[in-house]
């Protein structure tokens, strides 16, 4: 027998006049490309999302057609997010931090029909544009006042907008329709597609504004750090318009000190984003003896948080970290560090414990850890194995079925490898391909790195598996030291005394000026490991 339930599709384009009918006078502030700050409400941005979508039908987008961007967090790009997903057609945002030839490669493989861009962009776009010969056009995310000189044809913006009406009626069809589409930075290899749907969006978006999850609500003020082009900067725009949210977006500025006014002026409540951009902010924020007034709440993943990030966060400007474990190809929310009632009495340092770890599971996501056999490994906290999830917001493959069918019985694997505590909370020990092999024992790199940076002399750490002729591997530390402070090799490797297994401690440590980041910020390990490929141990 069914349900008598109606049965409705779940819709993008149903969140933002959601937001529109119930919080209509809710503000969205940018900080823009052209300088100073913009600021409407959900309901003048509803206005000209339909504005939008009658000039993306104007000039022909059709749906399931995809639409790119080049562009920072702003309002525009969030004007595009809904109108484009909402008439149909499939929001494709790219990352401009990639490697030009891996723009080239996105663009066509993904037959971008326009791509909307931020003035910064421009350099970008003349250097794509003969390259993409699928891209109709080219379109500059400003005013008439504003459009630059360029080699390259450009369309405004604001008046494609002002040509049009904002009579328009948001279509409702299968809710399983692509709504977007995000490429994995492909650390290895092309990168590959996941194409997000309006049923995956929102249930995601449902799942993320949870309290054991981003904990987001009408009453608050979010900024994302987390860029929009960073897997839909994890569904803040959504679970933002979902809440009905304020909702605050940094533009091109995203220093520490910038970001620290900004959540300042506008009395930010909860931000999100990787630990690199935080280390900026915190640098800024001790070197200026400041506080936060307003500030109670911050997501912290993408890579692991180093615990020292965590205490200074907490401990020294009272914080929350909310540590968060998540990937392109899970939309990206799968785990987040929350606690349960049973962890009242706990003493602040087992809470923070628990917080180093990457957190339990929203509902809507599964996850279990294998050994390499595919045999379930038990969730005791010290087992190890693959990590692999499934659920209704984690793809079942990639944009044209590039790399063939991913999924293992159904799972998605997800290249993590990671432990499981009785009380579901899972922990990352590494990614499969950055974890040290010595002598046929694991040793995690995140670990290492995590203590490290724990030494006031270190501002950011790296570890690698060196090449050894008895061990196969050996771990080798890689250090950049904070402005002016001085340390020694010795003095490092005595720091994790007493905090690892003997075998556990680097054979070696290399001081650099400086580590190489991937476009999401990551530590980019495949460098590191050519640049040290041919480094010799004192062991070895
Ligand atoms: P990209 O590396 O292309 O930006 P993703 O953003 O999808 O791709 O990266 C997902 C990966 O990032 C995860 O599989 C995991 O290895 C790592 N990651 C994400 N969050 C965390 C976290 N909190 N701790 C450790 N690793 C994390």
């Amino acid at each position: 027998m069914h349900g008598l339930m109606m049965n409705m599709p779940l819709m993008i384009s149903a969140l933002l006049k959601h937001a529109d009918q119930n919080h209509g006078d809710a503000e969205i502030v940018s900080r823009t490309v052209e300088g100073g700050i913009h600021r409407y409400t959900y309901r003048a941005a509803h206005q000209r999302c339909r504005r939008l979508a009658n000039a993306l039908r104007a000039l022909g987008v059709q749906p399931g057609e995809r639409v790119a961007t080049l562009a920072w967090n702003g309002y525009r790009h969030f004007e595009i997010y809904f109108a484009v997903s909402g008439m149909g057609a499939v929001m494709h945002t790219i990352n401009p931090r990639l490697f030009p030839e891996q723009l080239v490669y996105i663009v066509n493989h993904a037959e971008d029909s326009y791509v909307f861009f931020d003035l910064t962009f421009l350099p970008l776009v003349e250097a794509l544009a003969d390259k993409s010969p699928k891209v109709k056009g080219w379109v500059a995310m400003t005013d008439r006042e504003h459009m630059p000189q360029s080699k390259v044809k450009l369309l405004c913006y604001e008046e494609l907008l002002a040509a049009q009406s904002d009579d328009y009626e948001w279509p409702v069809f299968d809710e399983n329709t692509a709504s977007s589409l995000c490429y994995t930075s492909g650390t290895t290899g092309n990168p590959k597609g996941v194409l997000y749907s309006h049923r995956s969006t929102i249930l995601h978006a449902y799942g993320a504004a949870l309290p054991d999850a981003l904990n987001m609500s009408a009453r608050d003020c979010v900024l994302p750090v987390v860029p929009m082009f960073h897997v839909n900067a994890w569904s803040i725009p959504y679970s933002g318009a979902l809440t009905g949210c304020k909702i605050v977006f940094p533009g091109p500025q995203l220093d520490g000190k910038s970001v620290y006014e900004l959540f300042e002026q506008e009395k930010v409540s909860l931000s999100a984003g990787v630990p690199t951009v935080w280390m900026g902010l915190l640098a800024h924020m001790k070197q200026n003896g400041l506080r936060f007034s307003t500030l109670k709440r911050t997501v912290i993943g993408g890579s692991a948080c180093p615990p020292a990030m965590i205490r200074s966060f907490q401990d020294e400007y009272g914080v929350q970290v909310l540590h968060a474990w998540g990937m392109t190809e899970m939309s990206p929310l799968g785990t987040v560090t929350t606690f349960k009632l049973k962890h009242d009495g706990m003493s602040k340092a087992e809470r923070e414990a628990l917080q180093y770890k990457q957190g339990r599971v929203i509902f809507g996501v599964e996850m279990k850890i294998v050994d390499d056999g595919g045999k379930d490994l038990p969730w005791d906290g010290t087992a190890f194995g693959n990590l692999m999830v499934r659920g209704p917001w984690i793809t079942s493959g990639y944009f044209k079925a590039e790399g063939g069918n991913p999924l293992k019985d159904g799972w998605f694997p997800t290249g993590d490898v990671a432990t499981i505590d009785a009380d579901g909370y899972m922990q990352i020990t590494d990614r499969s391909k950055d974890v040290i092999k010595s002598g046929g024992e694991w040793i995690s790199s995140i670990d290492l790195e995590n203590l490290a940076v724990a030494h006031p002399a270190v501002q950011e750490a790296a570890v690698i598996g060196v090449r050894h002729p008895k061990w196969d591997e050996r771990p080798l530390l890689i250090v950049v030291k904070k402005k002016d402070a001085q340390v020694t090799k010795e003095e490092l490797l005595k720091f994790y005394e007493g905090k690892i297994a003997k075998w556990w401690m680097p054979d070696d440590v290399a001081f650099v000026d400086s580590l190489p980041h991937t476009a999401t910020g990551k530590l980019l390990k495949t460098k590191l490991r050519e640049d040290f490929l041919n480094y010799k141990l004192p062991s070895a």
